[in-house]
């Protein structure tokens, strides 16, 4: 379980607010003046075709790909030059394709190293010594290991993550994001490449996870997912947002239709 801390309150004001975002690409408009808002405590999806820049804009919202200009306000704060890791501190945080290199390492060690730089690296945990440094440690052990029960994945713990099958590494994915402790959850495709069972499972963490009051985005291209998981979505295509509302209205309305299907 997260901690209630952890977790935003549910507030009236949207979580995240995206004014005008631009992100060019030499002379390419991948995100090309998207504005959005992202309520708390809800799930938006964001859909689009292939191209549209819907990864673009998530990497731009977390800070890990910088804009061309635009701003963006987390939580009240405007965080449009803040560095990914200032971001993902104030609980702004997008998940992480695993690195190759992670592979060989076990499970366990996976969550471990994704969590923030502990406070045995800082002069005041240098002073108080080794006993501080290990409190640390066992209060990240503690914390890895109640996220791998809750996913299911206690007993893999000491395995390496490179054994692991495609949802079991979507899975890793989302630990380490929650290892920041995100109040704002960005997630790229969580379900690709993921066999049918897990895309099931996966649904109900992260409906128990906003159930405790986590926002998420999460760009999503299975219709029928956003359909049973989103409470409001986002339409994107050529870099532009094209519509946004429940996916039931969105249905109605022709022109996305057209533009979603045809690109
Ligand atoms: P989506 O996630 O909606 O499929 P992307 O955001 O990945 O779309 O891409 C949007 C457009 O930006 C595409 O035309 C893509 O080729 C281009 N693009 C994305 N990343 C880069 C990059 N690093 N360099 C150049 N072009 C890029
Ligand atoms: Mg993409």
């Amino acid at each position: 379980m997260l901690a209630a801390t952890e977790l935003a309150p549910a507030a009236e004001r949207p979580m995240l607010v995206a004014s005008d975002i631009h992100r060019h690409f030499e002379g390419l408009h991948a995100v090309d003046g998207t504005s959005i808002d992202v309520p708390a405590g809800k799930i938006t999806g964001l859909i689009g075709p292939n191209g549209a820049g819907k990864s673009t804009l998530l990497a731009v919202l977390a800070g890990t790909l910088p804009a061309t200009s635009g701003t963006i306000v987390f939580d009240g704060e405007d965080v449009t030059s803040s560095p990914a890791y200032k971001r993902a501190r104030h609980g702004l945080v997008r998940t992480f394709q695993l690195p190759s290199e992670f592979a060989r390492l076990t499970v366990l060690e996976n969550l471990l190293v994704a969590a923030p730089k502990n406070r045995g690296d800082t002069l005041l945990g240098a002073l108080r010594g080794r006993s501080y440094w290990i409190e640390d440690e066992r209060r990240l052990v503690q914390q890895a290991r109640a996220l791998l029960k809750r996913f299911g994945m206690s007993a893999k713990e000491s395995e390496y993550a490179g054994t692991m099958s495609g949802g079991q590494k979507r899975l890793i994915e989302i630990m380490r994001a929650l290892m920041l402790g995100p109040r704002l959850l960005l997630l790229d495709e969580p379900m690709s490449g993921v066999h049918p069972k897990i895309v099931l499972e996966i649904q109900h963490y992260l409906e128990d996870l906003r159930a405790e009051g986590l926002t998420i985005l999460m760009v999503e291209h299975e219709l029928h997912m956003v359909e049973r998981l989103c409470d409001t979505v986002v339409v994107m295509a050529q870099g532009k947002v094209i519509g946004s509302g429940t996916m039931s209205s969105l249905r109605r309305q022709r022109e996305i239709v057209d533009a979603y299907l045809v690109g």
